[in-house]
């Protein structure tokens, strides 16, 4: 039976696809090759956090944990907006620990979101926006960014906003483009927002990796904190993404309703894994997020290099740890059968990159490669693609 056309399942699951990052991973698997599609890291995460999991679990810290977050974790991460922002945050009323930035942005949207109200999301787009927009009855609104610079500027911006948008979704450093937005383009959001009385949803799950400008949150703009909802989470900044530990800061009475979707969803994010991550958020000083950083930097021209080299054109990346790269010059086949031909023949997997737009046609020529790997690993696939190249494409 066509999933489509079925009474079986609920219409809003309709228009949903499967998510193609997951899906090149399968095929990445079975074809045994190097997987630079999903952007999960394959490096260790620092003894500090394992150790306190692993002790909050010997201490049986077994149970559910206060639904908005353990206190330790949220007074860790008062202090951390404090110190790192200069945001003041109020940890009993104003910061939700979920389960992961994916549950943070859903729980969002659905506690802040009505039936029949516009969402607008950059395009291109990390794949979940949308989705979570049509979960809450809502409709995303596409505003399309120019490559290479995907540049925001006044006109289009004011252009997607009607008198239904609610929200405009932010995400800096970004996914999958590697912008991160400058100081005048939060500026020019955050006049959109207050001149229509907008929600800002931000994503700032890569808000300790970048490499160029500065990261700074949308909320520390005037008249900003009381209408933005920042998001982020552990995944990235300390390499956990299988903990499933987000952040939401938000204004008490928002955040009161985003708990109470939070709290119906999952109850709440894994408890000795919080721990784990308070002891992190607590003990790690400036050198942790330096070297972060640092590292991820040397692997990023490993990678720009390498594939530079095999015949991709793209531009070195100013944040978060993707290349968004045209492999036009290599091949003439559309981007799926690219990544799979690729994967399988090259033995080095990417995702497609029209499953980043809204438009497909847009992402053709496109593939994303995440370097969050060692540098062994994207050495290894840099002679592969080379080697691929060499031998037509
Ligand atoms: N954020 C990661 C990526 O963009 C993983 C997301 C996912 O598995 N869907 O690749």
């Amino acid at each position: 039976m066509n999933d489509h056309g079925s009474m079986r399942t609920a219409r809003r699951t309709h228009g949903f696809t499967e998510s193609v990052i997951r899906e090149m991973s399968r095929v990445a698997q079975e074809a045994g090759a190097i997987n630079l599609g999903q952007g999960f890291p394959d490096f260790p995460a620092p003894a500090v956090l394992k150790d306190a999991a692993c002790r909050a679990i010997q201490d049986d810290v077994n149970q559910y944990a206060i639904t908005w977050g353990t206190p330790s974790l949220r007074g860790a991460l008062a202090r951390k907006y404090q110190d790192w922002y200069g945001m003041e945050v109020d940890p009993e009323s104003e910061i939700t620990v979920t389960c992961g930035a994916t549950e943070a942005m859903a729980s969002v949207m659905l506690g802040l979101v009505n039936p029949g109200d516009e969402v607008v999301v950059f395009s291109p787009f990390y794949e979940n926006y949308g989705p979570d927009a049509t979960l809450c009855g809502a409709e995303p609104v596409f505003l399309p960014l120019s490559p290479p610079e995907f540049k925001l500027t006044r006109e289009p911006l004011e252009a997607a906003v009607t008198a239904r948008t609610r929200a405009i979704i932010v995400n800096t450093p970004n996914n999958p483009t590697g912008r991160v937005l400058s100081r005048q383009e939060l500026e020019l959001i955050a006049d959109v927002c207050r001149r229509h009385d907008l929600y800002a949803f931000t994503d700032e799950i890569y808000e300790h990796i970048y490499y160029e400008g500065e990261h700074i949150p949308l909320a520390t703009l005037d008249g900003m904190r009381e209408r933005t909802v920042t998001v982020s989470g552990a995944s990235k900044t300390f390499s956990i993404t299988g903990w499933r530990i987000g952040t939401i800061i938000a204004p008490s009475d928002l955040t009161g309703a985003i708990r109470k979707v939070h709290d119906f969803l999952t109850v709440g994010a894994p408890a000795p894994l919080q721990e784990g991550c308070a002891a992190g958020m607590r003990e790690l000083g400036d050198e942790y997020y330096e070297g972060l950083a640092k590292q991820y930097r040397e692997r990023r021209d490993v990678l720009h290099q390498a594939i530079t080299e095999a015949g991709f054109r793209a531009v070195k990346p100013q944040g978060a740890y993707y290349i968004m790269a045209d492999f036009s010059s290599l091949s003439d086949l559309d981007d799926d059968s690219f990544a799979r031909h690729m994967t399988r023949n090259g033995g080095v997997a990417t995702v497609p990159g029209s499953s980043f737009f809204q438009n497909p046609e847009e992402g053709r020529h496109l593939v994303r490669f995440a370097f969050c790997k060692t540098l062994e690993k994207l050495e290894a696939a840099g002679d592969r693609l080379r080697q691929f190249s060499r031998a037509g494409g």
